[in-house]
């Protein structure tokens, strides 16, 4: 690299692809958010990195990718190559680049974030795929020899995605269950198209059944088919069904009407953004909330969303989108504690969304007619951390309030469970609904019944799309160690 090259980063500023103008994101526009870079800016942003020899950004990313190398494969144009080099440690690049949390990950740990700006990795992540597969590239597995073993994926998220995409490039047909009647899990339904384009799902689905995968969607296992079934029909299992069970906080009131559930909301809400049928059984997420949510009309109204994580993030500024007449976040520490991306948080201040921190919801105001007119919220301090190393939020007498509401949106978080399909087969939990998977005397993600694997939001809670990732790739090479064939890599191969 010449010495020119090594400090462009001081001529070349920071910069993300062009976004969709405020304007038309608060009157209802629900694409995706940021654009993509052309030819000529993916280079010049890639060739900001200063090739620091010690890449913090590679480390910090769970996926561990080769960062470096492919900004510099972007600079010398070589997309597929890239396309390759991506695909080596992320089943889902395309994805991450679009929505993980890049400032608290590999661009959080950018070496030029001392003032200069971090290099713009994600969106870099997403021109190399999106440019890739439009000039045709698809992953090769023309010297794959199929080995004869077969392996069932429970769900079609990241986890269960990047599982079988491993497995295939070893030879092991795998086949994804789901009870949704698309692929994508949380992607697909969940996390709403202004962050992730469902295009962007269909298309990797046409990719995996390129590379020899198959679906079996709409069928939900322990319902449809039993795991004995799975099991005597497949030679091993992967488990990454994802956390679902809904923590609603308890709240007094929390049933009156005009009361929301996240997940369901923002489930709902995106099929009817993208012309898919709202009233389809398969809208069940969450046991539970048997009934389908009708998203109401929000129009002018005045709407609180309880939680300042990624789905809380999501249902504000789903919100601003269905017109609401103010949309506020109460949060109940302060904004440095918020668990999801700055960037998102920007984006929904930018969008018109009123942040309360420090604020502890007590419980929900009703009218004579049981409908919600607002949330009692009590101030807050932060104390101690906890067992967690967070800050507990202390409430401090006296401080009382009510934030004035017509629709409340519960989004506190998601947990898992270990279903009874799961134990009866010697599938242990832990206390609060985790897979037990790994330790000492199994494999990594190896759950304690030994032809049986998990990995995702199912083993280590809610979380990200990228640890999923992380933890379906690894999995699968515990798999094909079990099976004693060809393992995938676990570690990462960079480049030369
Ligand atoms: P999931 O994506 O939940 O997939 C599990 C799949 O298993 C589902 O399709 C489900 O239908 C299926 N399944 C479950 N049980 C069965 C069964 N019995 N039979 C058949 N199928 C079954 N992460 C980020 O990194 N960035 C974000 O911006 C982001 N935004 C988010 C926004 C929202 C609203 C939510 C809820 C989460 C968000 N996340 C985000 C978190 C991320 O989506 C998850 O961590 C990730 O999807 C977990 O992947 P998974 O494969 O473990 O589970
Ligand atoms: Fe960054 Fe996520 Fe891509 Fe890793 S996968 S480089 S953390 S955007």
């Amino acid at each position: 690299m010449s010495r020119k090259q090594v400090f462009q980063f001081l001529e070349m500023p920071r910069e993300m692809p062009r976004r969709i103008p405020v304007e038309l994101r608060t009157a209802g526009d629900w694409g995706e958010l940021y654009g993509r870079f052309g030819a000529q800016e993916a280079r010049h942003q890639s060739g900001r990195c200063l090739d620091c020899g010690n890449p913090y950004c590679s480390w910090k990313c769970p996926v561990h990718n080769a960062i470096p190398q492919w900004l510099q494969l972007v600079q010398e144009n070589r997309i597929s190559e890239a396309a390759d080099l991506c695909h080596s440690t992320n089943p889902l690049p395309e994805v991450c680049g679009r929505v993980c949390p890049q400032d608290r990950l590999c661009e959080g740990s950018c070496t030029l974030n001392d003032g200069f700006g971090a290099v713009t990795i994600g969106a870099v992540e997403k021109y190399i795929v999106d440019t890739a597969f439009e000039q045709g590239w698809r992953p090769d597995l023309s010297a794959v020899e199929p080995t004869g073993y077969r392996v069932a994926v429970v769900g079609a998220g990241p986890a269960g995605i990047a599982c079988a995409d491993r497995l295939a490039r070893v030879g092991v047909q795998a086949v994804i269950y789901d009870r949704y009647e698309q692929i994508g899990g949380l992607l697909q339904f969940g996390i709403p198209t202004f962050k992730l384009d469902k295009a962007v799902i269909a298309r990797r689905r046409e990719v995996l059944e390129g590379m020899g995968i198959q679906f079996r969607l709409g069928v939900e296992v322990g319902r449809d088919v039993s795991m004995e079934q799975l099991l005597e029909e497949y030679d091993a299992v992967f488990l990454g069904t994802g956390a679902y069970r809904y923590t609603d906080g308890g709240l007094p009131g929390q049933d009156a009407e005009g009361v929301l559930p996240a997940l369901p909301f923002l489930v709902q809400n995106g099929r009817i953004v993208t012309g898919a049928d709202p009233a389809t059984t398969q809208s069940r997420p969450i046991a539970g909330w048997e009934d389908l949510i009708k998203v109401p009309d929000l129009a002018g109204r005045r709407v609180v969303v309880l939680g300042g994580g990624d789905t809380g993030m999501d249902c504000v500024r789903s919100a601003i989108r269905l017109g609401a007449g103010r949309v506020t976040c109460a949060y109940r520490r302060d904004e440095a504690s918020m668990p999801g991306s700055a960037r998102e948080v920007a984006n929904a201040r930018e969008e018109g969304v009123r942040f309360l921190f420090n604020r502890q919801p007590l419980g929900i105001e009703t009218d004579a007619q049981n409908r919600v007119t607002g949330v009692r919220v009590v101030e807050t301090r932060l104390g101690e951390p906890d067992a967690r190393g967070r800050r507990v939020a202390v409430p401090i007498e006296g401080s009382e309030s009510v934030i004035e509401a017509d629709v409340v949106i519960i989004a506190f978080g998601f947990s898992p469970t270990v279903p009874e399909w799961m134990t009866k087969l010697g599938i242990e939990g832990t206390s609060n609904g985790r897979i037990v998977a790994g330790g000492e005397e199994r494999l990594p993600y190896q759950t304690t019944h030994p032809r049986v694997f998990a990995g995702g939001d199912a083993v280590r809670g809610a979380d990200l799309v990228v640890t999923a990732v992380a933890e379906g790739r690894d999995a699968a090479a515990s798999i094909a160690e079990l099976l004693g064939t060809q393992t995938p890599v676990r570690t990462p191969q960079y480049a030369e």
